[in-house]
C-alpha cells in the first residue's frame, strides 16, 4: 500500500487511464453486449462516485478560494486588469482555436462523401426531441450577461452556476476589503475554509486513478472504438486539431510569450487533463485543474481561483475548435458552397456561442444549432447534422475538453506571469519523470 502511494499521482492517474482502454476494450469486443453490461452494472458506479466527490467540492471551492484570493490581492482595482487580460487572452485563443479547426476541416474534408441519407428515421427523431429540450442551451448572449447577476445567491449555490457564483465571490471578497478592521474575522474565517476545501480537494484527487479507471473502462465497454467505422475521418480531424492548437496556441504562449519550459507546463497538468479525458466536463474538472496550476504551475491564489473558473465557462477552445470542424462536416456532407464570409462568420458564431455555455458533456452540440445556421443549414439538415454525431460523441468530447481545460491553465499562467503572480520556481520544478 505505502508502495503505491510512493508513485506520483500523475502516474497513478495515467496507468488508471491506461488499463481503463484496456480492461474496457477487453469486455466490448471480448464480451459484446454482456461486457457493456458488466461495465455499465458493475464499474460505472464508482466513476459516478468519483464524479459527484469532485462535483461536490465546486461551488464551496470557488466561493472560499475565490473570496480569499480578492482579500489576498488587497486592491480591488487589480480585479480590472487582472480580468481584462483573462477575457482578452481566452477570446483570442478561442479564435485561434475555430481557426485551426476551420483549416484542418478544410484539409481532412471530413464530411467529404458521407451518406447523409444513411441516418434513420428514429434517429432523427430523437434527435429533435433532444434539441426541443435543449432551449436553455441556446439563449442570446446579451440575456446571459445579465443573468451573471444573481438574484438570490443562495439559489445560485444551490444550482451551481459558477458565473453567478463568481460574480458574488468577487463582491463578497471586495466588500471585506472595504470594511477593513471589521471585515478581518470573515476574511480570515473564509481563508481557512479555503484550505480546509484545498485538502478535501487533495483526498479526492487521490482517488482520481480509481474514478478515471472505472470511467474509461465504462466508455470504451459500451461505446469500443465504433466511432472510427463510421466517423474516423471527423475523430482524425479534431484530434489533429486539439493536438495542433494545444501545442501552438497554448505552447506559443508559454513557451513563445512567457519563456516557460513548455514540458513542465503540460507535466503539471497531466493530472487535470486525465480527469477531463475521462469525465468529458471541465466542470467537474475544475477542483482538479485549480489544484494542479496553485500545486504544481505555481499561480498565485488570487489568480488561479478567479481566472480557472471564468474559463471553465468562458474558454472553450476545444468546443469553439469543433464548431468549426462541424460546419465543414455539414458543408462537405450536403455540398453547400462556403465563402470566405461563411469562414468569417462560422469563426464569430463559435466564439461566442462558446463563451456564455458551461462545460458539461456533449454541450458543443447543442451549439452547432447556431453554427449550421449560420452556414444555411435548413431544420431538417441541422437535425440530420446531430443525429449523426450525437450517438458517437463521447471520444470526440474528451479530446475537447481536455483542449478546453489546458487553454484555461495556458491562459491562468499568462495572466499569472503578468500579474506577479506566478511562482516560476514552483513551475520550473515540476519533475517531468
Ligand atoms: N464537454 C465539453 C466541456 O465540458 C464541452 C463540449 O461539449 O465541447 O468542456
Amino acid at each position: 500500500m505505502g508502495g503505491w502511494f510512493k508513485i506520483t499521482l500523475w502516474k497513478r492517474v495515467m496507468l488508471g487511464l491506461t488499463l481503463g482502454i484496456i480492461v474496457g476494450l477487453g469486455l466490448h469486443y471480448g464480451i459484446g453486449e454482456q461486457g457493456a453490461k458488466l461495465a455499465t452494472d458493475w464499474v460505472k458506479p464508482f466513476g459516478t462516485a468519483f464524479i459527484n466527490l469532485i462535483k461536490m467540492l465546486v461551488v464551496p471551492l470557488i466561493f472560499t478560494t475565490l473570496v480569499s484570493g480578492v482579500t489576498a490581492m488587497g486592491d480591488p482595482a487589480k480585479l480590472g486588469s487582472l480580468g481584462g487580460r483573462a477575457i482578452g487572452l481566452y477570446m483570442v485563443t478561442t479564435l485561434f482555436a475555430v481557426t485551426i479547426g476551420l483549416g484542418i476541416g478544410t484539409i481532412v474534408q471530413p464530411g467529404a462523401g458521407f451518406d447523409v441519407s444513411s441516418v434513420s428515421a428514429e434517429a432523427i427523431s430523437d434527435q429533435q426531441n433532444k434539441i426541443d429540450a435543449a432551449g436553455e442551451a441556446t439563449k442570446g448572449l446579451g440575456e446571459r450577461l445579465i443573468e451573471i447577476i444573481p438574484t438570490n445567491p443562495v439559489a445560485s449555490f444551490a444550482e451551481g452556476n459558477v458565473l453567478q457564483i463568481i460574480f458574488f465571490a468577487i463582491m463578497f471578497g471586495v466588500g471585506c476589503l472595504m470594511a477593513k478592521e471589521a471585515g478581518r474575522p470573515v476574511a480570515q474565517a473564509v481563508e481557512s475554509a479555503a484550505e480546509v476545501m484545498m485538502k478535501i480537494t487533495h483526498i479526492v484527487m487521490e482517488t482520481a486513478p480509481f474514478g478515471v479507471f472505472a470511467l474509461m473502462t465504462w466508455v470504451m465497454a459500451s461505446q469500443g472504438l465504433e466511432v472510427l467505422t463510421v466517423l474516423g475521418k471527423m475523430v482524425f480531424a479534431l484530434y489533429l486539431a486539439c493536438i495542433l492548437h494545444m501545442a501552438i496556441t497554448h505552447g506559443g504562449i508559454i513557451k513563445g510569450v512567457l519563456g516557460l519550459p513548455l514540458i513542465r507546463f503540460f507535466r503539471g497538468i497531466t493530472d487535470a487533463q486525465a480527469v477531463a479525458y475521462s469525465t468529458s466536463s471541465s466542470s467537474a474538472t475544475l477542483p482538479v485543474t485549480i489544484t494542479c496550476a496553485e500545486d504544481n504551475l505555481g499561480i498565485g491564489k488570487p489568480v488561479a481561483s478567479s481566472v480557472l473558473p471564468l474559463g471553465a465557462t468562458i474558454n472553450m477552445d476545444g468546443t469553439a475548435l469543433y464548431q468549426g470542424l462541424i460546419a465543414l462536416f455539414a458543408a462537405q456532407a450536403f455540398g453547400i458552397e462556403l465563402t470566405l464570409a461563411h469562414y468569417g462568420m462560422v469563426a464569430l458564431t463559435a466564439t461566442l456561442v462558446s463563451i456564455g455555455t458551461a462545460g458539461i458533456p456533449s454541450v458543443s452540440l447543442f451549439l452547432a444549432t447556431t453554427t449550421l445556421a449560420v452556414i444555411g443549414c435548413n431544420a431538417e439538415q441541422i437535425v440530420i447534422i446531430l443525429a449523426v454525431l450525437f450517438p458517437f460523441d463521447r471520444l470526440l468530447d474528451m479530446m475537447r475538453t481536455v483542449t478546453n481545460i489546458t487553454g484555461d491553465a495556458a491562459v491562468s499562467t499568462a495572466v499569472a506571469k503578468w500579474e506577479g503572480e506566478l511562482d516560476e520556481e514552483t513551475f520550473r520544478k515540476v519533475s517531468t519523470v
